[in-house]
């Protein structure tokens, strides 16, 4: 079972990263008995996610973007 961290969301890798467990009280919205839910964070700094090859100066550039600003800046 993979388990994600609640700080970075990044996968935990269980047998070769140190990772810290910790429970959550959660009410019943009905009433009931309260569950009590398990979540992992990575014991060491998380590290930067990854955004896989996306180049920042691009963001805003999609053609989609620009015709979008164009119809937008008739000033009217
Ligand atoms: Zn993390």
């Amino acid at each position: 079972m993979t388990l994600l961290c609640e700080r970075c969301c990044g996968p935990i890798h269980r047998s070769t990263e140190p990772l810290r467990l910790t429970w959550h009280r959660v009410p019943d919205e009905r009433g009931g008995p309260a569950r009590w839910l398990q979540s992992a964070v990575h014991a060491l700094p998380c590290e930067e996610p990854d955004v896989g090859e996306w180049d920042t100066i691009r963001r805003g550039a999609a053609p989609a973007a620009l015709r979008w600003a164009a119809e937008r800046d008739d000033h009217r």
